[in-house]
């Protein structure tokens, strides 16, 4: 029999928890291993909310193991170190993704590519090596190997760190892929949530000329004054979808919800590249005739590797790139959920746990 999330390790751990398909969360006791000689434990100051933390707690995507305890946007400070960990020290400000384990062998694990690991342990509701369920950042405590840990730099407020090692990295990681981080480009923002809004702050920072399309016409004012787009248009306007044919670089889609390609592939210019890094539940229609002319791309993209993360958070932070946010209270995480499900945040909730999550008896 296994035993209970409370007495599997030696250290007290206390967080929220989803228990079931209705994705509601509730203080939950569980336990974290003790600081291996390559891990670092940090206490959580700061945990985003991802729209995977939305699909995982409802079990979305048919592989929940409950009670999950969701959050793999997670900002802390250092409290314990192994001892053969060589690159931090107790007090220093880090924070963990949504991997903490890989092989460390294969292909992708050798070229700095954890997250394309076929053995990639996920942050939460994963298995750890020693078989036992992760638990992610909507707790008090994490205990990461030190592989896995970025360093939060000094100039980057914690808070508006979290967000960006989910969202920030799965919109960074194919602009570089893609050559789309060149000055001068013409680059489609598809959709203007937690993603979106960071992929238009990045490719600024790059130089880009940048064309939001979102299906909403009240992003409008948010997108050019708060973000700095140099245009917007509504997906659905023919008009201006015909005006802006052929004049795009490339397009980073951020959408998950279903949604037609040909009208962007129709943006693009000659070897224009259209970037999905959104993950809608059913297949997309793909016509072949637009991809022929102008010999077009169709890539994807999943969030990055653990060198390419700690280098997006160290050029946020030369380029003050910061997420907006709304700070929220731990027993918000419900309604923040809901709010999340309709697309009313700008653009990332991220919880206050180092001063508002208190454990109950
Ligand atoms: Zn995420
Ligand atoms: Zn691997």
């Amino acid at each position: 029999m296994s035993r209970l999330p409370e007495e599997e390790h030696p250290n007290k751990a206390f967080g929220w928890a989803a228990r079931g398909t209705s994705g509601v969360l509730s203080p939950f006791k569980f336990s974290r291993r003790a600081a291996g000689e390559k891990d670092v434990a940090f206490k959580v100051l700061y945990c985003g909310i991802c729209h995977t933390d939305l699909h995982n707690a409802k079990n979305e995507w048919g592989k929940t193991l409950y009670p999950l305890v969701p959050g793999h946007e997670i900002v802390g400070e250092v409290t314990e170190v192994g001892s053969k960990v060589e690159k931090f020290k107790v007090g220093d400000k880090v924070g963990v993704g949504c991997m903490v384990g890989s092989c460390h062998s294969c292909d992708s694990c050798t070229n700095n590519l954890e997250n394309y690991c076929s053995k990639l342990i996920a942050t939460y509701g994963g298995k750890y090596y020693d078989g036992t369920v992760t638990y992610g950042g909507f707790s008090d405590s994490m205990v990461v190997d030190e592989h896995f840990i970025i360093r939060i730099p000094h100039n980057l407020p914690l808070d508006a760190a979290a967000p960006l090692l989910c969202a920030g990295i799965t919109v960074y990681s194919p602009l570089r892929f893609y050559g789309l981080d060149k000055p001068d480009l013409h680059i489609g923002v598809v959709g203007l949530g937690g993603l979106g809004h960071l992929a238009v702050k990045f490719a600024k920072a790059m130089g880009a000329k940048i064309t939001v399309i979102s299906t909403s016409i009240n992003k409008k004012k948010a997108a050019l004054e708060n973000l700095g787009a140099d245009s917007f248009f509504v997906s659905r306007d023919q008009d201006q979808l015909q005006a802006a044919s052929g004049t795009l670089d490339g397009i980073i889609d951020t959408v998950s919800a279903q949604h037609p390609l040909l009208p962007l592939l129709g943006l693009l210019k000659t070897h224009g590249k259209l970037v999905l890094v959104g993950a809608p539940e059913k297949p997309l229609e793909l016509p072949a005739f637009p991809l022929l002319q102008g010999r077009k791309i169709i890539g994807g993209s999943l969030i990055g590797g653990i060198r390419e993360t700690q280098e997006m958070i160290d050029y946020a932070a030369k380029q003050s790139i910061k997420p907006e946010i709304e700070i929220i209270p731990i027993d918000y995480v419900n309604t923040a959920m809901e709010r999340l499900l309709k697309a009313d945040v700008k653009y990332r909730f991220v919880i206050d746990i180092g001063n508002m999550l208190k454990p109950t008896s």
